[in-house]
């Protein structure tokens, strides 16, 4: 139940490979699986793809939806900074002048988590991509985050359909609703990756996906 420290200098292949994120962080490592290729993944850093602010790059959109923060070091001295507020636009983040990300902190293992990426090949950023984490209470979504990925001018948070979700048992008609909203949330641009159409279809097929895996991770089916 404590906080998950991961250090900016982290390699992908390190958090593909930790038993503990494999258990209980279980979007960081389906997120990992497909970013790029092994060679990317040996070298790539956590706090490198945080601090890059790529709208299409996946840990973002993981933290997000892990409700995350980021330790930042500068002239004068350390802060956090949420990951809700990290990114000001396209390859721009918050942080000032001179400061470096040192490590990403999660407060909390969710009950269930999930991220589901669509690109068109090995070694491409997503097309859309949507990370999940939710905790159950009964039979009920009791809190859900949602990140978006490559769908929009810096990582989303889908709030709308998040609230949409928030008190509901999970079923088809209630993926479909927040599906709905999430599409109309998000605002993709049209590129070699597709219309925007097309984007908005992937996060409404995606959303619901994603939130079924992360309820069925919660019950304690792994899939
Ligand atoms: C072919 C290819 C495909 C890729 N596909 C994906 C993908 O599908 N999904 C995905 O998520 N990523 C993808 N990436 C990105 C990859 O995951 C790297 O993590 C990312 O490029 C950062 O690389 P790096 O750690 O070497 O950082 P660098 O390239 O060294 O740094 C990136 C930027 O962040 C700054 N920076 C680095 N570290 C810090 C820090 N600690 N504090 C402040 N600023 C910092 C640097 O100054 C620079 O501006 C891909 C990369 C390549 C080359």
């Amino acid at each position: 139940g404590g906080v998950l420290r991961i250090g900016a200098l982290t390699r992908h292949r390190e958090v593909l490979e930790s038993p503990v994120i494999g258990e209980r962080y279980a979007l960081l490592a389906d997120a990992e699986m497909m970013i790029a290729d092994p060679l990317v993944r040996n070298m790539g850093t956590i706090g490198g793809d945080l601090a890059n602010a790529d709208p299409a790059e996946d840990l973002p959109a993981a933290f997000v939806a892990l409700d995350s923060e980021v330790a930042v070091r500068g002239p004068d001295g350390e802060r956090t900074v949420h990951v809700d507020d990290l990114y000001v636009g396209p390859y721009e983040t918050s942080l000032e002048h001179g400061e470096v990300l040192t490590e990403v902190r999660v407060p909390r293992s969710p009950g269930g988590s999930a991220y589901s990426k669509v690109k068109r090949k090995t070694g491409d950023y997503a097309a859309a991509a949507i990370g999940v984490a939710l905790s159950m209470g009964g039979e009920e979504i009791e809190s859900i985050r949602i990140g978006l990925c490559g769908v929009g001018s810096k990582t989303l948070r889908a709030s709308g359909a998040e609230q949409a979700l928030t008190g509901e048992r999970p079923g088809s008609e209630a993926y479909r609703r927040a599906g709905e909203i999430a599409a109309e949330e998000c605002d993709p641009i049209e590129d070699a990756k597709g219309t925007v159409e097309y984007k908005r279809d992937l996060v409404r097929v995606l959303l619901g996906r994603t939130v079924a895996r992360a309820v069925e991770r919660a019950a304690g089916q792994e899939v």
